[in-house]
């Protein structure tokens, strides 16, 4: 007897369905996403418990005549891509065919629909995939479709689902990646019967970011902007100071889709290198907008990662945007207006935002090991800066400082305009960021009075009407550390008076050795000495010669803890070293124009974090110091 069986389309349906619907989740996404493509302004997801007993999506899209409403539920059933040559110009969410397949083929399914225009409407319901029931119906032009009983006849998966707590998070994960790829639908999410959130859907992307992540990320919330050829990015970035522990404030959008992309992902944290602190994550949230050709969305069925055919331009056109928010950040800063600022003009009217949903940090791999692989930022791309958005702390009206912020202010920064494409290569990020005082003309630097300094730490300064404590070690550090960073020639070196004998393992030799060049160049002269002894002769010259010894075994320790696994990072790293031994130091004296020297450097918006990211600097407001002394509540 023949071995070999053709299995049912129910059999089919069921196998394929788990390629889709691996949980309530994937069922909330595709609703979503059909609603989506159905045109709807207005979405409204309901769920239950985990959301395997009842998931409902309602939309205002245009709905579905019935001879399509009785398709609809079949495999390979679409009515977004026709042929071959369809498929490379994919520009809705869904084009498969296979969602409501998948679904309906393990769950019990109720459609109303009406399209547009139509006297009446549909109502159908469906087991396990079978039609049961089909009728004409009065209903509101649009969509409802309620799905119940997840699993019910497959019960491996349903013994695999989490608890109803971790079902449900992961469906308002779902709902909410959906939506924030979304600014111009509105979408509404009940849970339990209770509003979990909305977003307006005025089309601006501000809202979408400050209704669905909250004010107290919005507000920490950079734009971001920039353009090559056919390419385009927008979006937001945190800054450096809000750091988060982990990856899951980071969305990431291609075409209205929300993707996993580590390519994305390392360009963005790479922006970040020498401005946050090792260990915390940006905040994001990216749309990028492609040529439907330059993406292929056709390479898993849950469309989440996607192929891009210019992988070295998408990182580097996102690589330079949030650099240049970064550096925006940095030479606007303090020397800007104060809260009466907060009145800012109406957003722009926000470009046609496609995109769509997504983030996730399992799928992590650092910017370190994903640039060791091969990516590392090139030259600029001809960026064009996108006129400035609205920033989102602009939303936080009535002004209201808080302590634990470095420069706390919810103050809104006008941005300057990014400057205009010079030339050749367009503008050249890597200068602004590296050297940023030498970019701006002369900066402006507010009034001021040094009160003093305490603890012999903290320098005290009032400047309008606040008070601003530097910590003077980290912003000294941070100045060192950028001009050597910037400057192209070798680290002036120093000879020392009494060379330091090193006494190495034969793997700090092979450090040594395999770093010899950059050392060098970085003004450290270490030679050879007998056997196993090395000798230092000369150190760089801002340094101390009685620190030598101590920064050759920090530079080796972090070499050797593989902090640093290509050359530009050893280079940042041992320039962290040298910075940190050569700037003025807690305890120490320092005397009136150094402090002065550092102050006008804060102020003038070039240092604001230390090379590890820590903030230089804290505003103490007016109002801060009333509500400590009970002046006001
Ligand atoms: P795909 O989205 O890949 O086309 P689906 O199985 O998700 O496949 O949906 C099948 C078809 O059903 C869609 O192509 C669309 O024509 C129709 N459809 C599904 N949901 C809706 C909706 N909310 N409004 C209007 N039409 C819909
Ligand atoms: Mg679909």
């Amino acid at each position: 007897m023949a071995e070999i069986n053709i299995l049912s389309p129910h059999v089919a349906d069921l196998i394929a369905a788990g390629e889709v619907v691996e949980r309530p989740a994937s069922v909330v996404k595709e609703l979503m996403e059909n609603a989506f493509d159905a045109g709807a302004h207005m979405v409204t997801v309901e769920m239950k418990d985990g959301g395997a007993t009842y998931l409902r999506v309602s939309d205002d899209g245009k709905g579905m005549a019935p001879e399509d409403a009785g398709v609809a539920f079949l495999r390979h059933a679409t009515s977004k891509l026709h042929d071959e040559a369809g498929l490379e110009a994919i520009g809705t969410m869904g084009f498969r065919g296979e969602a409501l397949a998948a679904i309906s083929a393990v769950s019990e399914v109720e459609l109303t629909t009406r399209r547009r225009g139509d006297d009446s409407g549909t109502f159908m319901t469906l087991t396990a995939g079978e039609i049961q029931d089909m009728t004409e119906t009065g209903c509101p032009e649009g969509t409802v479709m309620t799905v119940k009983s997840i699993f019910f006849n497959t019960p491996a998966r349903l013994k695999f689902l989490k608890s109803d707590r971790a079902e449900a998070s992961a469906c308002v994960s779902a709902a909410l990646r959906c939506a924030l790829g979304r600014p111009e639908i509105s979408v509404r999410l009940i849970r339990d019967g209770k509003e979990e959130f909305f977003s307006p859907g005025d089309g601006k992307p501000e809202s979408a970011v400050y209704s669905l992540l909250g004010r107290d990320l919005a507000r920490d919330l950079l734009p971001v902007g920039g353009e090559d050829g056919d390419m385009r990015v927008h979006g937001f970035a945190s800054s450096p100071a809000a750091g988060r522990g982990n990856r899951a404030a980071q969305f990431f959008y291609c075409n209205g889709r929300f993707i996993r992309s580590q390519l994305l992902q390392s360009a963005v944290e790479q922006a970040y290198k020498n401005t946050l602190l090792v260990g915390r994550f940006p905040a994001c949230v990216i749309w990028l907008e492609l040529s439907n050709a330059g993406v292929d969305v056709n390479v898993h069925p849950a469309k989440t990662e996607v192929k891009f055919s210019q992988e070295k331009r998408v990182f580097d056109l996102v690589y330079h945007a949030v650099l240049a928010a970064l550096t925006d950040e940095n030479r606007t800063g303090l020397a800007q207006p104060k809260p009466a600022a907060a009145a800012r003009p109406a957003a722009p009217a926000a470009p046609a935002a496609r995109p769509a949903p997504r983030p996730d940090f399992y799928r992590s791999m650092s910017a370190e090991t994903f640039r060791a692989q091969g990516y590392t930022a090139g030259p600029a791309p001809k960026i064009k800066p996108q006129a400035q958005e609205t920033v989102l702390r602009s939303y936080d009206m009535p002004y209201q400082t808080r302590l634990d912020l470095p420069h706390g202010a919810p103050v809104e920064p006008v941005r300057p305009q990014a400057p205009e494409n010079t030339g050749v290569s367009g503008f050249s990020t890597s200068k602004i960021v590296e050297n940023p005082v030498q970019n701006v003309e002369k900066p402006t630097i507010p009034d001021h009075k040094i009160v003093g300094e305490a603890l012999k730490l903290y320098i005290i300064v009032e400047v309008d009407g606040e008070l601003l404590l530097i910590d003077k070690h980290a912003a000294h550090e941070r100045m060192i550390f950028d001009r050597l960073k910037s400057q192209d020639r070798a680290v002036m070196a120093q000879t020392l008076l009494e060379s330091v004998t090193l006494r190495l393992t034969e793997e700090d030799r092979e450090i040594i050795e395999a770093n010899g060049e950059l050392l060098s160049e970085l003004g450290f002269e270490i030679e050879p000495f007998g056997e196993n002894d090395y000798i230092l002769r000369a150190v760089p010259a801002d340094m101390e010669s009685g620190d030598a010894a101590a920064a050759v075994e920090e530079i080796l320790e972090k070499l050797r803890g593989g902090k640093a696994p290509d050359p530009r990072s050893a280079r940042d790293e041992i320039l962290h070293t040298v910075a940190c031994k050569a700037a003025i130091k807690a305890g120490w004296d320092t005397d009136r124009a150094e402090l002065q020297r550092i102050v006008d450097a804060v102020l003038s918006g070039s240092v604001k974090y230390c090379p590890h990211g820590r903030p230089v600097s804290v505003t103490v407001t007016r109002r801060d110091l009333d509500k400590l002394f009970k002046r006001i509540v």
